[in-house]
């Protein structure tokens, strides 16, 4: 297949969008003109989508929203996806990462660069399948909303513009679909067959900063306790490595639900009887790995620290920044209580940004047997898995617009899956092709 695929103007036109280096950097020092070549190279790419759909943009233009008037009334449906990616500078990349190099993989090709799998595959795949129905003459039942954001790298707002831009609208959605989970193997246990990771939901995200106040002098005389602004905001960071309790989070149900019909064995009782099995479901998931034990646990991890400016002042405050990951099932406010009570009175403890764990979206009704059915038939024998995701995605400000699921049509090895963030991001042509069938399959349902 290889010499058709390479020619493939699909894969061409994925190719020149991952050349565009589309970086988001925490410190807003993007290349502000390659986001700009982005959205207007997508243009000349679809010209037929650009032009059949009502296209306006938000956020400052960095927020791209197109509607597809549908036959009829009735909920619509939202594709959302990112074009902006992490960096890429760290070194040890066997292809260059804007360079979109294609290579032999056995009997299939491989596409590599930044945003290979995250996320310009699904900008791309929706964006095919639109076109390739608009080609038909196909009109949706109901308007369907295509979104792609500019900044979900750095939790921008651009998704949340749109999800405004949705809401002042009154737009209801019988589905919103994100990426999420892909199609994988061997990642949940006691299941052989390649199973569809769906996220039905995703754990909170916050940042919290601890600060220690003090009077402030010549580090040459310190007090003699010892207790300094940094010694005390060590203990603090120290309190925080307390294992949080574990929750089986409510998405579970839905999960073992699902595959209890395909698991053998022990494990095969355990998700029929998960009442029973608790305790050996939690043990199993709290040493499985460090993924697994981090969806049954809110996790406290302090990144960033701060002291003094100059080597010899002690400093008159110090701070921490706790990235936090709210469980699935727990609250945020009752988070940072746990955080308080940890560190203490005499630590000041700031929510600077955050929000809950999204809701549960149902695994049932119609949008997600759309999704059920997109995929029997553009990937048949994968099962639906429903699971809760560790990260974070913009999905959640779709929240009471619809049911959001969070899923990549691709089929990815956990060696790819390795590439997410990291050096050597790429995706088989063969899976990226499928995954376009899945989208036009799943407008089709719509
Ligand atoms: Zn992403």
């Amino acid at each position: 297949m290889s010499d058709a695929a390479a020619d493939d103007p699909a894969v061409g036109r994925l190719r020149a969008l991952l050349r565009i280096p589309t970086v988001s950097r925490i410190d807003g020092s993007e290349d502000r003109a390659a986001f700009a070549r982005f959205r207007s190279t997508l243009r000349e790419l679809f010209p037929r989508v650009f032009s059949g759909l009502e296209v306006e943009t938000v956020a400052d233009d960095l927020g791209v929203l197109l509607r597809w008037p549908g036959r009829s009334p009735g909920d619509a449906a939202v594709l959302m996806a990112h074009y902006d990616v992490v960096p890429a500078d760290e070194p040890g990349w066997s292809h260059p990462p804007f360079a979109a190099e294609l290579t032999p993989d056995g009997d299939d090709l491989r596409l590599w660069g930044r945003g290979a799998i995250d996320d310009k595959n699904a900008v791309a795949g929706v964006l095919e399948a639109v076109d390739a129905l608009l080609g038909e003459g196909f009109v949706p039942e109901h308007d369907v909303w295509l979104t792609f954001g500019g900044d979900e790298e750095v939790m921008g707002h651009a998704a949340a513009a749109a999800a405004a831009a949705l809401r002042e609208r009154g737009v209801r959605a019988r589905l919103v679909l994100d990426e999420g989970g892909a199609i994988v193997q061997g990642q949940f246990p006691g299941i052989t067959e390649p199973t569809a990771a769906i996220g039905l939901s995703e754990k909170g995200v916050a940042a919290v900063r601890l600060s220690v106040h003090q009077a402030g002098g010549h580090s040459a005389h310190p007090p003699s306790d010892g207790r300094t602004a940094v010694t005390r905001l060590a203990a603090a960071v120290t309190a925080l490595t307390r294992p949080s309790r574990t929750v089986l989070p409510p998405v579970l149900p839905a999960m073992f639900a699902a595959l209890a019909p395909h698991a053998r064995g022990i494990v095969g009782f355990a998700y029929r009887h998960p009442r029973l099995m608790r305790p050996l479901l939690l043990r199993a998931m709290r040493t499985g790995s460090d993924e697994t034990a981090a969806m049954i646990r809110t996790t406290r991890t302090v990144t960033q620290l701060r002291g003094a400016a100059a080597a010899n002042v002690l400093p008159e405050s110090a701070s921490a920044i706790v990235n936090l990951r709210v469980a699935i099932g727990e609250r945020l406010d009752d988070a940072v209580d746990d955080i308080r009570r940890l560190v203490g009175p005499d630590v000041e403890v700031e929510v600077l940004t955050g929000g809950d764990p999204a809701p549960i979206s149902p695994a049932s009704g119609p949008g997600w047997e759309a999704l059920v059915a997109a995929l029997a038939s553009s990937h048949p024998g994968v099962l639906p898995a429903p699971y809760g995701m560790l990260g974070a995605t913009d999905g959640r400000h779709f929240t009471g617009i619809g049911p959001v699921y969070r899923f990549f049509p691709f089929e990815l090895s956990n060696a790819e899956l390795g590439g997410l963030h990291a050096i050597d991001e790429s995706i088989r042509v063969s899976s990226y092709l499928r995954g376009l069938r899945f989208y036009e399959e799943l407008l089709r349902r719509l």
